[in-house]
């Protein structure tokens, strides 16, 4: 299999009926940056800053971060890199920060709202990558981002630290695209402003499905019942991904779905162009993309949905046999 994925490693996840999906893997650590060479990733679609903070005792210096980060873009070469900033709280506890006791983590003071709240640590990590940009351009995303006003805040921290930046001399980056992640499903249905003033949207499956089903992800006895191929949550998407592009939104998925090969099939033939994924599952993906027709993948989820099937898998796989 291996050496079945590395001869079209270079080659495009372009489809049978020629729509091009783009790959893109998502990363933490500097031991992931090897992987966007060798998986044929086109970028790296979530780069979770959380876990430079995750892997330290104590919280790390401005300059630090800012050469970490400038070593991920070298790395990158030119690639997009969408740096999500901190996502902390939930299950993803800092040791050097007082404990908060919450009686539900996963919804509680996590992620955007303790950086919008106690805006420090954000400015500083913003601060940190204008700097690592050093006049290449910049993409930042905001995690867990349920309503419109969080991001006009979120993105308003981000113009302070450009404007802070160019007072203390720092090149401003040649451009910046600033997105939000959907992990809740009330931001899919937030104003039409938004989807204007978004430069992209980012789909956290994992948080979203999980709000979505209200199945608590950490808990393999309830997240077993909720298929992703379940057809409520792709009726979820697929009015996203419509509103998405009545407004031109560029729109990826990011969540570990992503990298399911069968999943990605029907979010591509949901509409989706782009998806982001653990680097290993970039060549089976983008190997079962190239031999599927998207338009007849579509036409077996609408039958699916037609016929009352709770999920559509079972009609996909056997859309599937003797595809792959
Ligand atoms: C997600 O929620 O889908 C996501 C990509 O972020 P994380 O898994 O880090 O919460
Ligand atoms: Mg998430």
């Amino acid at each position: 299999a291996q050496l079945r994925y590395a001869s079209i490693r270079d080659l495009p996840a372009q489809t049978q009926c020629g729509s091009v999906v783009s790959l893109h893997m998502n990363a933490g650590l500097m031991a992931d940056l090897p992987s966007l060479e060798s998986s044929g990733a086109e970028g790296v679609g979530l780069f979770r800053t959380e876990l430079q903070f995750l892997v330290r005792n104590q919280m790390p210096k401005r300059a630090e971060l800012s050469a970490l980060y400038a070593r991920v873009m070298d790395a990158a070469q030119g690639r997009r890199v969408a740096f999500r900033t901190l996502d902390i709280g939930s299950d993803k506890v800092l040791t050097y920060m007082k404990p908060n006791d919450e009686p539900n983590p996963a919804m509680g003071w996590r992620a955007i709202r303790v950086g919008l709240e106690k805006p420090g640590v954000l400015r500083m990590q913003l601060q940190a990558l204008i700097r690592a940009a050093n006049g290449r351009p910049l993409t930042v995303m905001f995690p867990f981002i349920a309503q419109l006003e969080e991001f006009r805040m979120a993105r308003a921290e981000f113009d302070k630290a450009m404007e802070r930046e160019r007072i203390l001399g720092h090149p401003r980056p040649k451009s910046v695209e600033i997105g939000a992640m959907l992990e809740t499903p009330s931001l899919a249905f937030a104003p039409d402003v938004f989807f204007e003033e978004v430069d992209f949207i980012s789909i956290g499956g994992n948080d979203l499905k999980q709000f979505f089903f209200a199945a608590d992800r950490e808990n393999e006895r309830v997240r077993r019942r909720y298929d992703t191929l379940n057809v409520s949550f792709l009726t979820f998407l697929q009015t996203l991904i419509a509103r998405c592009k009545a407004h031109n939104t560029p729109v990826s998925f990011c969540g570990e779905d992503a990298g399911r090969p069968v999943e990605a099939v029907a979010f591509a033939a949901m509409g989706l162009r782009s998806l982001s994924m653990r680097p290993a599952s970039i060549g089976p993906v983008k190997h079962l993309l190239r031999r599927v027709n998207l338009d007849e993948v579509a036409a077996v989820i609408e039958t699916a949905r037609d016929e009352g099937e709770m999920s559509v898998r079972t009609a996909i796989m056997d859309y599937l046999r003797g595809k792959a």
